[in-house]
């Protein structure tokens, strides 16, 4: 699909978003470029784009249908989505499992421990700042977002949780922690943005190895033959 330079209304690390004919919906573009650090270690992966366009699609779908509501409307080609157009809530929802990360680094701990029940954490999103950590009470004061909007930010994290732990698990794999980001779209929070091993850890059942962007991040091996095998546990063939 060919997308009209002059339409695009902005351009991320791995996604470009571009304008459509209806003033609520936007395309979603899925590059293969692979960021770490905050834009410091960069490279091109290849098929990451698709692989990641069709595994959120797919996601996307479980979660709409598990009721949380979302930004994703339907995958319009191989690394295009159409979703609704929403404004970002600038805090990011980081739904934790298991030590891995930041928090083990921010606490000194080993990575690995399983938490007694899921752990929210809260972000502020900025580039400049690096998403420092952010707590409630600071962005409904700071006016990042609503006390209401927050609530309902959590809840949803903790039902996509429950959702991809299991789904994840059927197919062998541990679910350590994940990244959300969330909308307002017509008064009412949506589940926005992606939902991809770029923003999960996902941890081999058994052998503890990783299936996720920290491949890229610790060069652990080839982030792309890593996304090809997480493709062919979730839908049964080779990219
Ligand atoms: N994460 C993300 N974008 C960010 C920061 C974190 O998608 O800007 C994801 C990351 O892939 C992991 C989870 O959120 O699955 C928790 O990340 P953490 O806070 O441990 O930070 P990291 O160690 O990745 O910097």
């Amino acid at each position: 699909m060919t997308l009209p330079p002059d339409q695009k209304l902005y351009e991320g690390k791995a996604k470009q978003v571009y304008a459509t004919e209806a003033a609520d919906e936007i395309i979603i573009h899925y590059k293969d470029d692979a960021t770490a650090f905050n834009g410091v270690k960069k490279a091109q992966i290849a098929d990451k784009g698709v692989i990641n366009c069709k595994l959120s699609a797919f996601l996307m779908e479980k979660v709409a249908a598990a009721g949380v509501p979302t930004a994703f409307v339907r995958q319009v080609s191989p690394r295009d989505q159409l979703c609704k157009k929403v404004e970002i809530i600038p805090v990011e929802l980081v739904v934790r499992n298991v030590v891995a990360g930041s928090l083990a680094k921010r606490l000194g701990i080993a990575e690995g421990q399983r938490l007694s029940r899921p752990l929210l954490e809260h972000f502020y999103k900025s580039d400049a700042l690096n998403d420092p950590q952010i707590n409630e009470e600071c962005a409904v004061i700071l006016g990042y977002a609503r006390a209401w909007e927050l609530q309902a930010m959590r809840e949803y994290s903790l039902v996509v949780n429950d959702l991809l732990r299991a789904f994840w698990g059927d197919l062998g794999v541990d679910l350590v922690d994940f990244k959300l980001e969330f909308g307002r779209y017509k008064g009412a929070v949506v589940l926005a943005d992606e939902i991809t091993p770029d923003g999960s850890r996902l941890w081999e059942r058994g052998t503890g190895r990783h299936l996720d962007k920290d491949v890229f991040r610790r060069d652990l091996g080839d982030l792309s033959d890593t996304y090809r095998e997480l493709y062919q546990r979730v839908f049964g063939e080779r990219l």
